[in-house]
């Protein structure tokens, strides 16, 4: 006599993955394989520059201080050979 009420859609339990959501890295585009970041001091970001070389393989290179990747514009490119 005790009737179970099975739910339609068991598997719904609605987990947001809202804790997964994080900022997106700043995107630089650049016009040079050699670049210096000295992170963003206006924001209270800064830190001690230094030079970061994009590889010509994946076109960018990530500021291991700041997070902040720099992406060579190749359409643009100043290329001092
Ligand atoms: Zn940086």
């Amino acid at each position: 006599m005790t009737e179970r009420v099975t739910p339609e859609n068991p598997l719904s339990t609605e987990q947001g993955p809202e804790a997964l959501r994080m900022p997106a890295p700043e995107e630089v585009k650049v016009t040079t394989w050699r670049v210096a970041c000295d992170g963003d001091d206006a924001a209270g970001l800064g830190h001690p520059r230094v030079w970061l070389k994009i590889s010509p393989d994946t076109g960018f290179v990530d500021c291991g201080y700041c997070d902040k990747r720099f992406v060579i514009d190749r359409d643009n490119l100043h290329d001092d050979h």
